[in-house]
Parts: structure tokens; sequence; C-alpha cells
């Protein structure tokens, strides 16, 4: 099938539980930003028959085929030798390949081993391709009509090699398809779906997708390029539908959004952070620059914080609970007095796994919006489990002080 490319990578590591395969997933990203789609992974013991076998599969079934890992120079690095006998050639001793790694290892006066000539010996036919980073080159070959690419295990050489050898040669970037993600928080993927089913109804030249990532949706267009003003106009058709619920597009997070927001306005914010436990503050800070717009917060998690740091009336605990609406305002409310913000936000909750009850079940989140109008809370039922619930009522805080700005 034209446009189609696996990858195979070859190592006991990678099936015992030691080496996670990181490179394939790097192979996807830099292959999909070039036109090709990768339509398969598989992963190969260091053995000779099963990385000989792999190598014709996949060869008969596309007719890209890009293998990383046993290009070393232990009786264990196989993928030349699987290779050579999936091409039913032999292996030569490439004098040049030879010369370079005698020469690499003069460079950095380390004493050469015999085993190390074992990465000169080449497949009959193959092409080399030299690696400045490291002793194993890449190799180039041919197989049943496949374009075949062998890059050594590591991470860094397989980049540089993929980057300097092989991309120049297999580049289809003008044939790479369009991609455009729109984001929102707290609308459910099936919510999102039924949405924009006209819109998606409406353009079928575009290729729809949804992605969820814990509060997120995102929604996923792709076109060829030869449908770019389809792709145009079903993004613009859905951002008027979506109208504020959408956050923003791309690589955008609703930090950033909010940050920008506040930026613009020459405004500033607060945070009173009880079940977050600072989690709200970390993501506005990892954005750079922050200090342009967050003042600080406070962490309080004990009621007497709440109380002493933030001003918390204690009758409200008393009566309404730490975990409430109009404890969750009152924090807010505290935070934008004491720090000088034009905007506070807040969250108290119940994240267990231990502290629920019947009432008050875990999961029960209170976030708080406090501005020149006045504080108010909003009460959220969450799913999952502590770090997921920690994580949502963050998106979810930030969101809804987003909209604010926004509206
Ligand atoms: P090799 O070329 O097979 O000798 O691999 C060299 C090293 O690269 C291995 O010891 C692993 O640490 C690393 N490596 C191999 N394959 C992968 C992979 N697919 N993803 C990430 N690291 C890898
Ligand atoms: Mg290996």
């Amino acid at each position: 099938v034209r446009d189609f490319v696996e990858i195979l990578v070859i190592g006991d590591e990678l099936l015992s539980g030691e080496t996670c395969d990181t490179n394939s997933h790097w192979l996807d990203g830099a292959l999909e930003s070039i036109g090709w789609q990768v339509a398969r992974h598989t992963t190969v013991p260091d053995h000779l028959e099963a990385i000989a076998a792999a190598f014709e599969e996949a060869a008969r079934r596309v007719p890209l085929v890009i293998s990383s890992g046993g290009l070393g120079p232990t009786g264990d690095d196989l993928t030349m030798a699987g290779l050579a006998r999936a091409m039913g050639v032999s292996l030569y001793r490439d004098q040049g390949v030879l010369e370079s790694i005698r020469q690499r290892f003069a460079r950095f006066q380390r004493e050469m081993t015999p085993n190390n000539e074992q990465q000169a010996m080449i497949p009959e036919g193959a092409e080399v391709l030299e690696n400045q980073v490291g002793t194993a080159p890449g190799i180039a070959a041919r197989l049943l009509g496949a374009e075949v690419y062998l890059l050594p295990g590591v991470p860094r050489e397989v980049r540089w090699l993929f980057e300097h050898r092989i991309r120049p040669r297999i580049d289809r970037q003008r044939a790479a398809m369009v991609r455009r993600t729109l984001k929102v928080i707290g609308v459910g993927e099936s919510r999102l779906e039924h949405e924009i089913r006209e819109v998606i109804a409406a353009h079928p030249a575009v290729r729809w997708g949804f992605r969820t990532l814990g509060m997120e949706n995102h929604v996923k267009l792709a076109a060829p390029p030869e449908a770019i003003a389809a792709l145009d106009a079903a993004e613009a058709a859905v951002r008027a539908t979506l109208g504020p619920k959408l956050y923003g597009a791309g690589t955008d997070t609703v930090e950033q959004v909010v940050g920008r927001a506040l930026r613009a306005r020459r405004e500033t914010l607060a945070l009173a952070e009880s079940c977050t436990g600072g989690l709200i503050g970390k993501r506005l800070t990892d954005v750079p620059g922050a200090s342009a717009y967050l003042l600080g917060g406070v962490l309080a998690y004990a009621n007497e914080v709440k109380v002493g740091a933030l001003g918390v009336d204690p009758q409200l605990i008393e009566r309404h609970g730490a975990v409430s609406g109009e404890v969750a305002a009152a924090m807010a409310a505290g935070a934008r007095e004491r720090l000088g913000a034009t905007w506070a936000i807040s969250a108290t909750g119940i994240a267990g796994p231990d502290g629920g009850s019947p009432e008050k079940p875990v999961g029960l989140v209170y976030i708080g919006r406090a501005g020149p109008q006045g504080a108010e809370a909003k009460e959220l039922r969450l799913p999952g489990d502590r770090a997921a619930i920690r994580e949502i009522t963050a998106s979810a805080a930030l969101d809804w002080l987003r909209q604010e700005l926004a509206g």
C-alpha cells in the first residue's frame, strides 16, 4: 500500500521489561510529519530467523520498512545478518566502515577489540549511511521491492541518522496530512461529537477524530493538502458551533490561555488551594513569564489555615463543612483580598481514597472564583482516583476562570 511504513525494533531488552521502546514513538512523529502513515510496530527478539522473517513479512506488506537496534558489536547483534538472510545475500567486510570505526576509536583513545569489526559486516548490495554520532552505520537496502533502512538502537543515533540520512530520501512532506486540534474542557467526548455532528456530516473530505485526556476533550481534524479549503471551513464551523466552550487549539494549554488573557487585560490572579495541594499553581508556573499575572497562593489544607491565612469565617466551616460551596467561595474571596489580586480561584474537595461519606463522597469537589463582581462556587462530582480528581479539579478551576475572562 502506498504511503504506509512499518517499524521493526530489535532487541531482547525490549521484550523483557528492561527498555521501553521510545524509538518507535519518536519515529512515529517524525514519519507522520513528512507524510508517511505508520501502519505497524513489530518488536523482535535478538534471534536470526525471527529478524529475517520480520523483515520479509514487513517488506511484503509495505513499501518502506525502518528498523532500529541490533547493530552493535556483540554476539546478540544480528540485524545485519537477519536482513542478509531475508535478502538471500551474504555479509561482506566493508573497508570504508572498518576504517571509520578505527578512526573513531583512535579519536576517543579507546582500544578496538576484534568484535568491533562485526559492525563493518554489511549485506551485499546494501548502501552504508555514515553515522557521525556513533560507531554503527545506518544501512539502506532493497528487499522484495520495499525500501529498508537499518538504524542502531541508541535513541540519539536513531534521531541523528533519521534526520541526516533518511529523511532527505523519503520526505513527502508536501503530501503530509494537514492537522488541526480544537480543545474543550468539561464537555465529554460523546456530547462533543453530538454537538458537532452536523459539521462532521457536512465535511466528508475531513478525517475526524476525538481524544480524551482527563477532563479535556480534543476534536482532531485532518485532511490532505489538496483539501485544505475544506479543512479551514470545517474548523471555522466547529469554532462557531462550540463558541466559548472551546478553550484553545493546537498546542495551547488552559494555563497558557488563562495567562494570555490576564496579561492582555493587565490583571492578576491569586490562588487558594486545598485538595489540589498547589497543582493549580504548579500548572500556572509551568508557563514561562507567569510572574506577569500570577501573584501567588495559599496552600490551605488545614481548616486553621483556611481561617488564619485566608480569613474564612470558622462558622462557615462548622455549618457547611470545609468541603462546601460556601467555603470554596470564601477561600477565593480571602485569597483575592489578602493577596490584592484582580481574580482568585480556589479548590476544596475529597480526593480520596479515604475521607468520603454518603453525603460527601470521594470526588465531591467545589471550585471557587472571586473577582470584582464578587465570589461564587461550583460543585463538581468527579470520577477517578486521587491523582485524577486533583488534575481534573485544577483543569476545571482554570477553565472556569478562562470562561469568565473570555465572557
Ligand atoms: P543496540 O543497537 O541493539 O545495541 O541497542 C543499543 C541500546 O539502545 C540498547 O541497549 C538500548 O538501551 C537502546 N535501545 C535499543 N532499542 C531501543 C528502542 N526501541 N527504544 C529505546 N531505546 C532502545
Ligand atoms: Mg541490542
